[in-house]
């Protein structure tokens, strides 16, 4: 696999999503998103190195932050009027909202239903995943970086590894299969955990993907040259099983897969960075406080949240959300020498 400048965007033909013109969110270079992401929070308990500082952030506060009603309102109107076919919750930790499973309730019964997923920390899942699942969860999405007590409590800032492990335990248990796990590695630091980490997961039946890390940490301390490429983690991977690409349709979906000693677990890489896949993105996202975010790596947000306040029509938000696609950028362009990285950080964004 070799690193691959940021492709010319395609123009995705899907002929389920709502034409241009006709309702659906589509940008410039045609472009259609569908898949919605919703922090609900941007608090959190962990401290992961590549997303918070240890003394953690200033928070935002409580009254700019959308209510259970106005963000399920949003979302609806996302799915009744603007295409969205798939809604991921995310924050900061969303296990943190009180009001998730409600939330969860009140968007997988809108119409049509979305498929409604949730990344996690997994800190209290095992307490709450049946009721998530009752609720109408479709999958859950678990971030670990290690599977070494230590490390885990060096690279988080908090002791609670186990907490985790149970945490996805009960997933699998409630039946949010498959689990999937989300890790990043950092050079110097859990290298070394990537063989474990993919033992642990196929000895538990849980999808393991890693991802590069990119530069959206509050303290500005990514650099280009320290990432852990996916073909580094691919030759790690690699020294300990044989992984063979699984030729099985990738679509929009962002991680590249592999069998792992022939099959059929898998193993994926989301090279975010090195080969990214903006030409095929199908992203919107929604802040805590109420912003459209037409990309991860967007410089300009649309205001949502006080225009809803002021009184403004379901038809009004979504014109709003519509203009506010229509700005998306062909590409991240994290390997442009003008590059900036966004003034908000992963944990404010919505990851
Ligand atoms: N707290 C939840 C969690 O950790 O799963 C949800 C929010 S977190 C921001 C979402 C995902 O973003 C996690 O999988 C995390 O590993 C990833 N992430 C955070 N900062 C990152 C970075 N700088 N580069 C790549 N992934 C990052
Ligand atoms: Fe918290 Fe998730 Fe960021 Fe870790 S990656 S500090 S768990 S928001």
């Amino acid at each position: 696999m070799t690193s691959a400048s940021l492709p010319e965007p395609t123009v995705r033909s899907d002929p389920a999503a709502p034409a241009p013109g006709s309702g659906g969110l589509v940008d410039r270079y045609g472009r259609t998103a569908t898949d919605l992401r919703v922090s609900l929070t941007d608090r959190c308990n962990l401290r992961c190195t590549y997303c918070m500082p240890p003394e953690g952030l200033d928070w935002l506060p409580k009254v700019e932050v959308l209510t259970d009603e106005e963000i399920v309102r949003l979302v609806r109107i996302g799915v009744e009027q603007l295409g969205i076919r798939e809604v991921r919750f995310t924050g900061g930790e969303p296990l943190l909202r009180p009001g998730l499973v409600g939330i969860v309730a009140a968007v997988t019964a809108l119409h049509p239903r979305p498929e409604v997923s949730l990344t996690t920390n997994a800190i209290g899942l095992a307490r709450v995943a049946p009721a998530l699942a009752a609720s109408g969860l479709d999958r859950i999405n678990v971030s670990l970086d290690t599977v070494d007590r230590n490390r885990f409590k060096q690279l988080t800032h908090r002791d609670r590894l186990d907490d985790v492990l149970a945490g996805l335990a009960a997933a699998r248990g409630a039946g949010l299969t498959p689990v999937k796990v989300n890790a990043v590695l950092m050079r110097g630091l859990n290298e070394q955990d990537a063989v474990p980490l993919l033992d642990y997961c196929l000895e538990q039946g849980y999808q393991l993907r890693f991802i590069e890390q990119m530069p959206l940490d509050a303290h500005h301390a990514w650099t280009r040259g320290e990432m852990v490429t996916a073909e580094d983690i691919l030759a790690r991977l690699s020294a300990a099983h044989t992984l063979t690409p699984d030729t099985e349709e990738r679509g929009s979906a962002p991680a590249e897969r592999w069998l792992v000693d022939g099959g059929p677990a898998t193993v994926g890489v989301i090279a975010s960075v090195t080969r990214s896949f903006c030409g095929t993105c199908d992203r919107t996202r929604l802040t805590a406080d109420g912003q459209i975010r037409n990309c991860l790596f967007a410089r300009e947000e649309s205001d949502l949240r006080t225009a809803m306040r002021e009184g403004a029509t379901d038809a009004e938000l979504a014109d709003r959300w519509r203009i506010a696609t229509l700005g998306k950028l062909p590409g991240h362009g994290i390997d442009d020498p003008s590059f900036l990285q966004p003034n908000r950080p992963m944990s404010a964004i919505g990851g």
